[in-house]
This record gives structure tokens, C-alpha cells and sequence, in this order.
């Protein structure tokens, strides 16, 4: 269960969140909506604790996110966090199955039990054979499965998705959004997802608006309208 009330952050005179509030309970699959500019990334960075809000409260867990030392926060995204990026996220000079490894060897897992896991996602996300290739010659969908398998690696209690199928056709943005669904699904993972289309939306439990910096829901953004 995640909660985060009250955030504000503005990048120098832009304010990108004035006071959102959002609760995600555990294996929710949450979708985030709305215009661009409106604040959706940086909401999603902040609930990461890839960002520290300048005002307001988030807690993971029990824990206060926000407040929490560097050290400390690092570790808790690397070990129960997951992300998955709109694009330019796999290292492309390593293998497939080295960039879905990566968050074990960081996490301190040897190499060979690191790769051994990694290869065990492959089957599953419809990535056979793909392993060793250099993840810079992959197409656009399986570069887009691989970031995904290497977000759920370490079993994460929560996966945070930035438009994961933005850059990619609408079948295969399709197929990687089922791919999470399926999957998050089946390990009781948590999801929050960015999303311009209200077809990614659909897949979702729950869906959020955010307009103008705050969080509103799909019911009162009808009324409003
Ligand atoms: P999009 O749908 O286009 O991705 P978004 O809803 O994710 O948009 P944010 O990226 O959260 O929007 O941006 C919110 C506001 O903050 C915008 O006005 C944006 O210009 C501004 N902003 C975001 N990141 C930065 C940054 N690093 N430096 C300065 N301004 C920023
Ligand atoms: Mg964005």
C-alpha cells in the first residue's frame, strides 16, 4: 500500500505537482491518466522516490518515503520497486538477458544464479532465443518485454510503468500491456501505469486523472465535464 498526500514540487517557476493525493492499495493495477504537461511522470517519480516532492507526505508500507535517507531509499527501490521506462532504458551493449540480470548483480547476486533467473523470464514473455543478443538489435516490442522482465527480476512488491507501450504499435503495445497485467496479476505485484490510451487504461482496476498537478478520479472528472 502506497499513499502519498498532499505533493507539491515545482521544477524552478514550473509547478508540475500542486498538492496530489493518491492511495494505490496492495495489488492494485492503477492507471494514471490525463493531458500532458499535467504532472503524471513526476507524480510516478515521486512515489518511486526517484524524486523528493517539496511539500507533502508519501508512505510506503509503513515507512515514510520521503523523508527517508538517500542510502536507505535506494535500497528499498532496488529491493521491492520495479520500473519500466518509455524508452532508452536497456544498456544496449549488453545482452538481453545481461540488462534483465542487472537489478540482481546490483542487488549482489552471482553472476551465474543472476543469469540463470534472467533466462527463466524469457520463456514466459514470448522472448526464446532472444537471450543473447545484444539488447541494441532487438525490436521495439521485445526490447519493450525485456525491460519488462527485467522490472519483475526481483519480484518487486511494486512495478511503476511510464508509458511502457508508448513507442510501440498498437498490437504490440497490446501484447506488452497484457504481458504486465498477466503477470503482475499472477504474483500479486502492484501496478501503477502512466498511459495516454484508454485502452492500456481498460486493462487496468482503477484509473486517475491528473489535471493541473492534482489527482482526481474518473467520476468526478465526468461530473465536472
Ligand atoms: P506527458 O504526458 O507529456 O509525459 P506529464 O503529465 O508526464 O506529461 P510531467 O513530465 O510530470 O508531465 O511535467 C509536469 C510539468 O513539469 C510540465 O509543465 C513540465 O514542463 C514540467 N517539467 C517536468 N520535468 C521537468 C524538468 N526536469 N525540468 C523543468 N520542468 C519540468
Ligand atoms: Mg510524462
Amino acid at each position: 500500500v502506497l499513499e502519498a498526500r498532499g505533493l507539491e514540487l515545482s521544477f524552478g517557476q514550473t509547478p508540475a505537482l500542486r498538492g496530489a493525493d493518491l492511495t494505490v492499495m496492495t495489488g492494485e493495477i492503477l492507471a494514471i491518466m490525463g493531458p500532458s504537461g499535467s504532472g503524471k511522470s513526476t507524480l510516478l517519480h515521486c512515489l518511486a522516490g526517484i524524486l523528493t516532492p517539496g511539500a507533502g507526505e508519501i508512505h510506503f508500507a509503513g515507512r515514510r518515503l520521503d523523508t527517508m535517507r538517500e542510502a536507505e531509499r535506494s535500497e528499498l527501490r532496488r529491493d521491492r520497486f520495479g520500473f519500466v521506462f518509455q524508452f532508452g532504458q536497456l544498456v544496449p551493449e549488453l545482452t538481453a538477458e545481461e540488462n534483465v540480470a542487472l537489478p540482481l548483480l546490483l542487488g549482489g547476486r552471482k553472476r551465474a544464479a543472476a543469469l540463470a533467473e534472467a533466462r527463466s523470464w524469457f520463456g514466459r514473455l514470448g522472448l526464446d532465443g532472444l537471450e543473447a543478443r545484444r539488447s541494441g538489435e532487438l525490436s521495439g516490442g521485445q526490447a519493450q518485454r525485456v525491460a519488462l522482465a527485467r522490472a519483475m527480476v526481483t519480484r518487486p512488491d511494486v512495478i511503476f510503468a511510464d508509458e511502457p507501450t508508448g513507442a510501440l504499435d498498437s498490437l504490440t503495445g497490446e501484447q506488452v500491456m497484457d504481458l504486465l497485467v498477466t503477470t503482475a496479476r499472477e504474483h500479486g505485484t502492484t501496478v501503477v501505469v502512466v498511459t495516454h490510451e484508454a485502452r492500456v487504461a481498460a486493462c487496468a482496476d482503477r484509473e486517475v486523472i491528473v489535471r493541473d498537478g492534482k489527482v482526481t478520479g474518473l467520476a468526478a472528472e465526468r461530473m465536472a465535464s
